[in-house]
């Protein structure tokens, strides 16, 4: 099977999201309830909160499944 990678943005930064790696800990629903939400699809909401707390969760990730990019940042 292939490795599922998924991007999610709310335009300033970008959630990358490697299911194959996701070890489901449930840090990042945890720490950022507003924009992980596992019952739903998509199931990132990249909008609901600021780029900042969404960075923040990203970094607590334990298995490296979620990693992000800021979007200025990517065609420079
Ligand atoms: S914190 Fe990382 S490993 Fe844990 S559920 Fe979220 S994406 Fe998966």
């Amino acid at each position: 099977m292939e490795p599922t990678t998924k991007e999610y943005t709310n335009g300033e930064v970008t959630i990358v999201w490697q299911a194959h790696k996701c070890i489901h800990s449930a840090n990042c629903v945890k720490n950022n309830p507003a924009v992980f939400q596992p019952k739903e699809k998509p199931w990132i909401k990249a909008d609901a909160s600021s780029t900042e707390k969404i960075i923040e969760t990203i970094n607590k990730c334990p298995s490296g499944a979620l990693t992000y990019y800021r979007n200025d940042e990517k065609s420079s």
